[in-house]
């Protein structure tokens, strides 16, 4: 099947930032066939979809989740982090069911599929469960297995994300990673183990690094950095995606240069539990990806990637003080493509052999309106609730705000009911 959609703005994110005023998109095969000037793509389609007041840009991608903690959202909010991990969140992760993880997973699908991403970064265990999940609701997935422990305890989460590995590495919107927590639930020797896994069977690494005053406090005590134990197990050898970076100082930035993979900031996240502001300006100019997530739904309560880019923006511009240095374009920009660099992936820009991966926007509302900038309207007024359609792999997941790969509402009973059996 060949589809078009016309009559939208098509915000392309290419590399010229190309705007077409209004344009057209076609797609096949979960591939863009052709994007250009509404009229410009004269060959027929077997479905036409006419958009009116509408933007059409590649769909958000979230570079760190545990989408699976939506079951979680709301749980001890307002606690310090290592409290509200280890006397609260901990607890609970352990009487989960993979059943569990599946509706919670689903839940989360529905959440980032109406508020337009297309793909995200997953960090959780039961992780056939969140794979299942990603299949059935039609996302893109980069799925981690947890791994926690030591060179012996952490055996099991190892032989497990391996085996994942093997079984999901073909899927065509899935691709598995290898996800050491962070360095104070991972020893040493299990680091290494992992970053020698990862180069053993090619697979990316997801990560938590210097996300907290604390953590860097404490391996200061031990005479190193995040970065420097990371690089030390040999982790920077293959790519990896970095999950907050928050505290990253000037000769940190060695190890991180010329890494493949980069940084996935979490604003909302960083900014409710208190753990600071990531410090853009220098990993930009130093040349270092950064991508934008929401982390997961427990600790930053949505997984609204409309408003990740508005903390962005406003984090950025309060931490340095002078607001012309960051710019609505670059807010976007970690969304899509900077997520997609870090990943690996192609995504993130609409152009002819790219995935067909886009959302759109539409603009008939109020707070939309005039359009001065259509970039700056789409970073700062815009809401997720004014995302109209999710195509991911050339499927359309949503249309017109209804959900059509599964029954939304029953997932929202199913989940509302195993959530407040998890807390009784
Ligand atoms: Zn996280």
């Amino acid at each position: 099947m060949r589809y078009r959609m016309e009559g939208a703005t098509v915000i392309t994110l290419d590399g010229k930032r190309t705007i077409y005023a209004p344009g057209q998109l076609t797609w096949e095969n979960g591939e863009i066939i052709s994007v250009g000037p509404e009229d410009s793509d004269p060959t027929p389609v077997d479905q036409l979809i006419l958009l009116t007041d509408a933007y059409l840009l590649p769909g958000l991608i979230n570079g760190h989740n545990h989408a699976a903690m939506a079951l979680l959202r709301g749980v001890a909010d307002d606690s310090p982090l290592f409290e509200w991990l280890q006397d609260h969140i901990f607890p609970l992760e352990a009487k989960l069911t993979a059943e569990d993880i599946y509706i919670g997973t689903l839940l989360a699908c529905a959440e980032m599929i109406h508020g337009g991403t297309v793909g995200f970064a997953d960090m959780y265990f039961h992780v056939d469960q969140v794979a299942q999940a990603v299949e059935q609701a039609g996302l893109r997935a980069w799925i981690a297995r947890g791994i926690t422990g030591d060179a012996e305890t952490g055996q099991q989460s190892l032989k497990e994300s391996l085996e994942f590995a093997a079984k999901w590495r073909e899927h065509r919107r899935i691709t598995p990673m290898l996800g050491p927590h962070a360095p104070y639930t991972v020893s040493f020797d299990l680091l290494e183990q992992v970053a020698s896994a990862a180069q053993t069977y090619d697979l990316s690494i997801h990560i938590h690094l210097a996300e907290s005053p604390q953590e860097i406090a404490d391996l200061a005590q031990r005479k190193t950095t995040p970065f420097a134990l990371a690089s030390a197990a040999g982790l920077l050898s293959s790519r990896i995606l970095i999950a907050h970076g928050t505290h990253v100082s000037p000769s940190d930035v060695d190890y991180l240069a010329g890494i493949r993979g980069g940084i996935i900031t979490c604003p909302v996240s960083n900014a409710k539990l208190g753990n600071g502001i990531l410090p853009y300006a220098m990993l930009r100019d130093a040349g270092i990806m950064v991508g934008l997530g929401t982390d997961g739904p427990a600790s930053t309560n949505s997984l609204d990637m409309f408003l990740e880019m508005k903390a962005m923006a406003w984090l950025q511009k309060l931490a340095g003080g002078r607001p012309e240095t960051f710019r609505a374009d670059e807010a976007l920009t970690a969304a899509t493509t900077g997520t997609a660099s870090v990943l690996g992936h192609s995504g993130g820009q609409l152009a002819v052999g790219r995935p067909a991966d886009f959302i759109v926007v539409g603009r008939r509302s109020a707070h939309l309106i005039p359009e001065h900038d259509p970039i700056a309207n789409l970073v700062y007024a815009a809401q997720s609730k004014d995302v109209r359609y999710t195509v991911v792999d050339g499927q359309i997941l949503m249309a017109e705000g209804i959900i059509t790969a599964f029954d939304e509402q029953a997932v929202m009973v199913e989940a509302e009911s195993r959530a407040k059996m998890l807390i009784s």
